[in-house]
């Protein structure tokens, strides 16, 4: 199977994240509308205290054994014991799968208080673990403006994020809104020594509240008049996501004049926004070689 840092090597990648659905018909048409684009990869969030461990898993092999998508997995170390991690690594590993992303996890937007420790207890000694456990290849999360626990302590958080990245093979970012904040990370990582591939990570936005509770919660800042531009526009039917749309292009095509390593879309598991943005990117099948 191939393996995400080859692609990137080889890259630009084009890829998209998904979480598990609860509802498998409206799924299927978001990935019926999506798999055309041809993504180089697709991931699979994992739900923090293994709320969806197994659902993440199905998903994993439902599309490596039945679509021509790449899937990562996504895997979560808050709330876990080593054991478990180790055995959902194991069964991945027996099904083929190579490529992991191993994350710390955050509570579900719906989960009252703190989490209940865990084994470990950053995300970089989940790496370590994935590294012990088989050949993944294994990506990172990373925080533009920084991890929303580092409380503004930008230059531990960078050293934090350089510590993990150098052990993992590449990074993709929280969403964030202004390609400044994703330049200044990598420059960051840089001058620490990091030169792995960090591939930003895009939301359209097509729900205000959704995505206002979001940036809040992963430390984003919502730019001032694209939340005016926004509330301005709620009441109009398709306003707020041909804004999405919009603010979704211009970043894209900031971040390819900077001739970044991919881009990764959140897609929230809706097809209509991304594929627009895709399309006016001319994101989609590579053309064949016609001989
Ligand atoms: C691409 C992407 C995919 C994601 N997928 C999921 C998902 O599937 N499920 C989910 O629940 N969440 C997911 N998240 C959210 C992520 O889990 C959260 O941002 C979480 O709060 C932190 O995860 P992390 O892996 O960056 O943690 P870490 O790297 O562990 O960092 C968390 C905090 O700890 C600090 N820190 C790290 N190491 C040390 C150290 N040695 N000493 C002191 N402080 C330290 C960091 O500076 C940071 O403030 C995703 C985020 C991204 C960007």
């Amino acid at each position: 199977m191939a393996k995400v840092h080859d692609l990137l090597a080889a890259g630009p990648t084009l890829s998209f994240e998904f979480w598990p659905p609860r509802n498998r018909e409206t799924f299927a048409r978001t990935l019926s509308a999506l798999a055309p684009l041809a993504p180089d990869f697709v991931s699979v969030t994992y739900g923090a205290a293994g709320s969806t461990r197994d659902r993440t898993h199905e998903l994993v092999i439902e599309l490596l054994r039945t679509s021509s998508l790449l899937p990562v997995a996504h895997l979560c170390c808050a709330a876990q014991r080593r054991a478990d991690l180790v055995e959902t690594l194991d069964r991945y590993r027996a099904e083929g799968i190579d490529n992991i992303l191993a994350l710390r996890g955050d509570p579900p937007l719906d989960h009252d208080g703190a989490l209940p420790e865990g084994d470990l207890r950053y995300a970089a000694e989940l790496v370590e673990l994935v590294r012990g456990v088989g050949d993944f290849s294994v990506g990172v999360a990373v925080h533009p403006e920084g991890h929303p626990d580092s409380k503004g302590a930008l230059e531990s958080d960078l050293g934090h994020a350089a510590a993990k990245l150098g052990a993992a093979d590449y990074a993709i970012t929280q969403f964030f809104f202004r390609v400044e904040d994703y330049l200044r990370l990598v420059d960051g990582l840089e001058a620490r020594g990091v030169e792995k591939p960090v591939v930003p990570g895009i939301m359209p936005i097509d729900r205000i509240g959704q995505v206002a509770r979001m940036a809040e919660m992963a430390g984003t800042t919502f730019p001032p008049d694209l939340a005016a531009r926004l509330e301005a526009a709620r009441e109009i039917p398709g306003d707020v996501a041909s804004i999405g749309i919009e603010v979704a292009t211009e970043l894209g095509q900031k971040l390819q004049a900077e001739d970044v390593p991919g881009l990764h879309f959140y897609t929230m598991n809706r097809a209509t926004s991304v594929s627009t943005v895709c399309a006016n990117l001319g994101l989609g099948p590579r053309p064949t070689s016609s001989t």
